[in-house]
């Protein structure tokens, strides 16, 4: 362990006891110190042990068992060791996508992602090379046992990941009856946001004295701040951030990034928009790190772009904003952030940027700073217009009440007579070529419109923000990403499909041949088609449950490719021979 800037003690990764190879993958990607939940769980899976974390997406939850699990694995072993449960496909290959990045410097690890809607022959291809780790949804992971093309004799951890959300979409039996097939003597990892009965009674019955991890947060009044949160939606958080920064009014700014690659980046990105940054991370030496801090209290500088550690303890009167443009992984490090405002005894704003399925936290972070967290809406291009508008009459202004101007109004003049333009055009044409280089009107930004899956138009957006950037190797903006399963249940839970469906999608009524009497509901039917169809469970119509079929909207045209794989789809041990109604 080591002392950071001030009396707190910090631990690192190398406090941990994980492998050279893996601690200079977690370097490479600009991690600076673990999060809470992993300095917890590291320890303690690294030990064998059963763990019980209670924690949501964006607290780093995905490396906290990464890590330990990609530790005790043997690599010269060609078979599955570990064995990951997630509620849906885009999480799974998330998952498997951690590891893959985390084992990069091991040579001969194989992970495979196994979910519903790819087509057998290709996993079957891929079984057989040997992974050591599976990631996959319960349903599909059911089929290869009951065709016994998975094999989970040698399996040594089992990890549930967002155990709540499975048992929301219905795949807890599956879960169960998955937990009953595996080797008693293993290592179980169980992680969950919430913790309903069902998931207590599934950790007593077959978890081995696991030690129940959360992060605690202090509660902690902030004064004179006043926060806001804006939500990630249809526009990239680097757009969303320079229009705030163009509306905004603010002296100095501290913007919070996860990693230190990401300081860097972000920071450079500023300057080439125009504005005087910095990055300030724990990669900077003292001397560095005190000469930027004394460009921003002079003004030299307006922006740093800045890591929790590197930030700590800093006291520079006029940070007058502080963005959190990752969200902080629990709400001790966003009570320290936002901090960095409200200095002496002055005024501060705090805005929090979050991405729908990051919403827990901030509920998290109201809670800890007992503070209600406006949600903001961003400037409109009409508002940026209007605040460039006003800041280019104010520079008019300031040269005629400072420059002598005489020779131009001869000019004005001349150019009048002789080019028969009348003052009003002339005047026009000048304000426009004095604005050329920044316009006074922002560019439209395009987005898509959401295809058929929320998570996927995000990853594009964030996969096009990327390309854009040129250098965004890290996973750290994967928090863009929305998330429709999460989304419908913060809309109620299994309530009608219907809600927060857009109103364009026109939706034709399909018969399946599963029902209430073969113990259906509707939940295990929106899991499994939304997994095996890649469908937004949003764009999921109705469903009416009868006593041996069901209906279900769809929406209108889906491919026949994906009708035909629906046909063969098993829900509670039923074909579902989709058919139209
Ligand atoms: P998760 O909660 O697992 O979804 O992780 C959220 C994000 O945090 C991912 O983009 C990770 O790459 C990133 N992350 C995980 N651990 C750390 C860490 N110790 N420092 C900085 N970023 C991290």
């Amino acid at each position: 362990m080591s002392e950071s800037t001030n009396t707190e003690i910090t631990i690192n990764f190398t406090d941990l006891n994980l492998p050279e190879a893996l601690l200079r993958v977690v370097s490479e990607l600009g991690y600076e110190t673990p999060s809470p939940i992993q300095a917890q769980c590291i320890p303690l899976l690294l030990n064998g042990e059963d763990v019980l974390g209670l924690a949501q997406t964006g607290t780093g939850k995905t490396a906290a068992f990464a890590l330990p699990l990609l530790a005790n694995i043997d690599i010269s072993l060609n078979y599955p060791q570990v064995l990951v449960l997630a509620p849906t496909r885009e999480l799974a290959i998330q998952v498997a996508e951690a590891f893959q990045t985390y084992a990069r410097h091991l040579r001969g690890f194989h992970v495979m992602p196994i979910y519903g809607g790819q087509s057998y022959d290709i996993q079957f291809k891929q079984l057989r090379r040997g992974p050591q780790v599976v990631v996959g949804t319960p349903g599909r992971i059911m089929d290869h046992l009951k065709r016994k093309t998975l094999d989970l004799s040698h399996l040594t951890t089992l990890v549930l990941d967002e155990a709540d959300e499975m048992l929301r979409m219905g795949f807890i039996d599956d879960v169960e009856t998955i937990m009953k097939e595996m080797p008693e003597k293993r290592q179980t990892a169980l992680f969950s946001a919430t913790m309903p009965d069902q998931i207590k009674r599934i950790t007593k019955r077959y978890m081995n004295k696991p030690t129940e991890v959360r992060i605690q947060s202090k509660t902690s009044t902030v004064e004179n701040i006043e926060q806001k949160c804006w939500i990630v939606r249809g526009v990239n958080k680097l757009d969303a951030l320079t229009r705030m920064l163009e509306t905004e009014e603010f002296d100095g700014v501290i913007i919070f990034a996860r990693t230190k690659t990401a300081t860097v980046e972000l920071a450079e990105r500023l300057e080439a928009r125009g504005y005087r940054s910095a990055a300030l991370n724990g990669d900077m030496n003292q001397q560095v790190r005190e000469r930027t801090i004394a460009r921003i209290k002079s003004g030299s500088l307006d922006i740093l772009v800045a890591t929790d550690v590197a930030a700590r303890g800093l006291d520079v009167e006029r940070i007058s904003l502080v963005v959190n443009y990752d969200i902080p992984t629990d709400t001790e490090s966003y009570v320290h952030r936002i901090g960095r405002t409200g200095r002496a005894g002055r005024k501060g704003k705090a805005i929090l940027f979050a991405a729908p399925r990051e919403r827990r936290l901030l509920k998290a972070i109201e809670n800890a700073t007992r503070q209600q967290i406006t949600i903001m809406d961003l400037p409109s291009h009409d508002e940026v217009t209007q605040t460039r508008i006003a800041n280019f009459e104010k520079q008019i202004l300031s040269v005629v009440e400072s420059e002598d101007l005489s020779f131009y109004r001869t000019l004005f003049d001349q150019i009048e007579n002789n080019s028969e333009i009348d003052d009003s055009d002339l005047a026009a044409a000048l304000l426009y070529m004095a604005q050329k280089e920044k316009p006074l009107q922002p560019v439209e930004e395009k987005f898509v419109e959401p295809r058929s899956n929320d998570r996927d138009n995000d990853r594009g957006r964030e996969r096009s923000d990327r390309s854009d950037r040129g250098r965004g190797r890290d996973r750290n903006d994967r928090n863009d990403r929305g998330d429709r399963s999460r989304d419908r249940n913060e809309q109620g839970g299994d309530k009608p499909r219907g809600r927060g469906r857009p109103t364009d999608v026109e939706l034709e009524v399909y018969r399946i041949d599963v029902g209430r009497s073969h113990g259906v509901q509707v939940k295990n039917i929106v899991g499994a088609i939304a997994n095996e169809a890649d469908i937004n469970s949003r764009f999921i119509g109705d469903i009416k449950l009868n006593d041996d079929y069901s209906t279900i909207e769809l929406p209108k045209g889906m491919p026949a490719e994906t009708m035909k794989h629906l046909e063969n789809v098993y829900v509670c041990k039923r074909q579902l021979k989709i058919k139209k109604n």
